[in-house]
């Protein structure tokens, strides 16, 4: 298991753990994937794929 990374939250500055490779919160709420990709709010998920999860 590789070591979670760290990135900097674009919104409040804190440090962000990327323990999932899908999503991860920081405690302002603004999420990440795995690479430090910030992404969409969750109600925008899944309209161009139809990915469910
Ligand atoms: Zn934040």
């Amino acid at each position: 298991m590789p070591e979670p990374k760290k990135i900097t939250c674009e919104e409040c500055g804190s440090k962000v753990e990327l323990y999932s490779s899908w999503a991860n919160e920081c405690s302002c709420g603004t999420e990440y994937n795995g690479f430090g990709q910030r992404l969409a709010p969750r109600e925008e998920w899944g309209y161009e794929t139809g990915e469910s999860f």
